[in-house]
């Protein structure tokens, strides 16, 4: 039987698809950037089938790439590029295992379908009286198991930790076909390796997550949000520094380049938020509780009912989008970085960044925003070729010198496969690459992710 038979007898006709018209949406990444042929694409709908299909893959030496809501910003979503027929993967759509479990009230324990959205958990946490920490603008869209093969991060993060810190149990499928379950989701547990902590970041590496048991957290008493001006970055961090009153807690702390927020201004029709027009930066902070310690002469605008902070919010959430925009004017594509860099060095980093792109010929326009309280930024620069890899590469190699990460929250993807080595050293790849040997031998699982084909 040839594969393609194999794969309609496991999940039926209508969920193998071969047809480019049809696949292309599964083989063509959110960014533009990037793209790569697929064998087929199949949509399981359950664990059971995961497994059929990984197993059927694995006798027939077909490469496989899980997938999610195809939101990945390093290309890790999507086949890696053209490639012989014969070596074109399965895309494994996991969009389909969206079940949610019932939440553990008492334990605050929420178990999902790895297909289910991000935004469907939450709602999910939300309805039982509890709330899930991890927040991103692509909510809607992103599922919970691709947040966590990403360890995602997002807006939250300040506050409850990334994805990695909500984790309490996985199932998931290995190169094979192999099931491996363990979703107890017990608060304490030390029998062995912690093989949800190690799945949890693996970008489709290591295997195929089906199912998440994921702590919920208690929602804070209610917050404040207050949008403000900044000169720079050094001023933003000292405003954060003194804006918690004691016993308060940070529940975000956002800030984002004047470009990015006149755009923003532009295509979503919002006005200008504050007083003053030429703040270099704007600081979006929520802080749980009533009360936000500001600066006395501060230009700041304090959200004061519901819709007032969904409308400050919007500002920040329409940044990837404004990013596309910029691009689309210069004809070019964004290259998008996502950068950390230690607190204490993060001003001197921008510093140090904005002339060395300035001054690279390539880059048209650029823009920076992100998660200032994690040291966390994100970077879109807007360049006229999608292969010109220069900006990043001159970004990248600044982050190092200044101990950072070359990928604080996004991944490796296909992105940033040949810049690892700037921030992790050759004992760790090869660690790394010896876990990926002992759960995939054959390599078939994301080709392309993470390390070189
Ligand atoms: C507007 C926008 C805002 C964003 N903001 C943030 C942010 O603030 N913070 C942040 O961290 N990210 C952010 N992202 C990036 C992206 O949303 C996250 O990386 C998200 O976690 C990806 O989820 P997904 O389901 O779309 O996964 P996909 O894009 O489909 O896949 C991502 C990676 O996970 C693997 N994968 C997916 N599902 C599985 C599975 N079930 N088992 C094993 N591997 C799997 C894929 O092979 C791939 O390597 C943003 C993206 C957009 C478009």
């Amino acid at each position: 039987m040839d594969l393609v038979t194999e794969l309609t007898a496991i999940v039926g006709a209508e969920h193998v698809l071969t047809d480019p018209a049809t696949t292309a949406s599964y083989t063509h990444d959110w960014t533009s950037r990037f793209s790569g042929d697929a064998f087929a694409v199949v949509r399981p709908g359950d664990a059971s089938e995961v497994a059929a299909v990984m197993a059927a893959c694995e006798r027939a030496g077909r490469p496989m790439h899980p997938q999610g809501g195809n939101t990945s910003l390093v290309g890790g979503g999507v086949p890696a590029g053209s490639t012989a027929a014969d070596r074109a993967p399965v895309v494994i759509s996991m969009t389909r295992l969206d079940w949610i479990g019932e939440v553990d009230t008492r334990g605050g324990l929420l178990t999902a379908g790895a297909g289910a959205t991000l935004a469907a958990v939450q709602r999910a946490a939300r309805d039982a009286g509890w709330m899930y920490g991890v927040d991103i603008a692509a909510r809607e869209s992103a599922t919970i198991g691709g947040t966590v093969a990403t360890n995602a991060g997002g807006i939250r993060v300040c506050a409850f930790g990334m994805t990695r810190h909500q984790i309490a149990g996985v199932e998931a499928v290995l190169a094979d076909g192999t099931v491996i379950s363990h979703l107890a989701g017990l608060p304490k547990d030390n029998t062995g390796y912690d093989l949800a902590g190690l799945l949890t970041g693996s970008e489709g590496t290591l295997a195929v997550i089906t199912a998440v048991a994921l702590r919920l957290h208690r929602p804070p008493g209610g917050s404040t949000l207050v949008l403000l001006g900044v000169d720079d970055i050094a001023t933003a961090q000292d405003v954060i520094a003194t804006a918690v009153p004691a016993g308060g807690r940070l529940l975000a702390a956002e800030v984002m380049d004047r470009l990015g927020v006149q755009i923003v201004c532009e295509f979503a029709g919002l006005p200008w938020p504050l007083r003053g027009r030429d703040w270099s930066q704007l600081l979006l902070l929520e802080v749980e509780g009533d009360e936000v310690v500001l600066p006395s002469d501060v230009d700041a605008v304090v959200a004061s009912d519901a819709t007032d902070y969904a409308r400050l919010w919007r500002y920040r959430e329409h940044q990837s989008e404004a990013a596309a925009i910029m691009a689309a004017r210069i004809g070019g594509v964004v290259h998008k970085l996502d950068v950390s860099v230690p607190l204490p060095r993060l001003a001197a980093f921008v510093g140090a960044m904005r002339p060395v792109l300035a001054g690279l010929p390539s880059v048209q326009e650029f823009y920076l925003f992100g998660h200032i309280a994690d040291g966390n930024l994100h970077l879109e620069i807007a360049e006229p070729d999608a292969i010109d890899d220069s900006a990043t590469a001159a970004v990248l190699g600044l982050v190092a010198e200044f101990g950072g990460s070359i990928s604080a929250e996004h991944g490796i993807g296909q992105a940033k496969v040949r810049y690892l080595g700037l921030t992790r050293s050759e004992a760790e790849l090869a660690a790394m690459r010896s876990i990926k040997t002992a759960l995939d031998p054959a390599g078939l699982l994301a080709p392309g992710v993470i390390f070189s084909r």
